[in-house]
């Protein structure tokens, strides 16, 4: 199986001790590209992802402000963005978008950096990948305000058949994660069962939310083919279709291959 990461956090502090062999085991159970995601720590800093992409050619990054860091964003930070988001390695503006569970940064400020990141990416061409937790209206209502020129990947989907056709609707891309494993992810997986094969997408989120028989552990990429197991007996396909589909699907959306 080759398989693409759509979704992990490489620079992640729990990697620190293994970062490179973590990135050799995913190589070794088909994981042939990964997209690092580059919100890191959040500004100044901004190219956490760019950092390992630069390293590995088998490594994409985005760049972005996650809605944690918001409240860090300044003047400077955008420019920053701006500026980054010509290199050819950056594929994409992420994990940007709205986040009322933590709050980590206040409402209207998570708003507004959410709105000049979707203006940027729009500015760069670039498709965006959306974060969004107990604000899902929220985050639609910004997206249609600004459309999708670009194409987006709505990323760690945990919605039911109601948010997946929403989120279809405006064209996104949905990237199941190891919560598609958990028992009680019925809602998940009717959600995957009737996304179309063109806009499926898989991911980890490492260091987050690793599959069953992972669970509770630290995740890493090489712990996608689970995932992918998984999305292939629901749709009653090989795990090679999964594999299949969602490399084509994640080139298509970044113009590679
Ligand atoms: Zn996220
Ligand atoms: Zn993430």
């Amino acid at each position: 199986m080759k398989l693409v990461d759509s979704h992990c956090h490489l620079d992640d502090e729990k990697f620190d001790a293994d970062r490179e062999a973590t990135i050799a085991r995913a190589r070794e159970a088909g994981v042939e590209r990964m997209m690092a995601i580059g919100t890191g720590d959040g500004p100044p800093d901004l190219e956490a992802a760019l950092r390992l992409a630069r390293r590995h050619a088998f490594i994409y990054a985005t760049i972005g402000v996650h809605p944690h860091d918001a409240a860090k964003a300044t003047p400077e930070t955008f420019d920053c963005l701006s500026e980054l988001a010509r290199e050819p390695k950056v594929l994409a503006i992420g994990e940007i978008g709205l986040d009322d569970h933590y709050d980590f940064s206040p409402h209207d400020v998570q708003r507004r950096v959410f709105r000049q990141q979707i203006e940027l990416a729009a500015g760069a061409r670039k498709p965006i990948v959306i974060h969004t937790r107990e604000a899902w209206d929220e985050t639609l209502t910004l997206i249609r305000e600004h459309g999708l020129p670009f194409g987006g990947i709505m990323h760690c989907f945990t919605g039911g058949a109601k948010e997946a056709d929403q989120a279809l609707e405006l064209g996104f891309h949905l990237s199941f994660g190891g919560m598609l494993t958990f028992p009680k992810a019925d809602d998940i997986r009717q959600a995957a069962t009737r996304t179309p094969e063109d806009r499926l997408l898989i991911e980890t989120d490492s260091p987050y939310l690793a599959p069953v028989p992972h669970r509770g552990k630290r995740n890493e990429p090489a712990f996608l083919a689970e995932t992918a197991r998984r999305l292939a007996e629901l749709r009653g396909v090989a795990p090679e279709d999964i594999a299949r589909l969602t490399t084509s699907n994640f080139d298509r959306l970044f113009g590679l291959g």
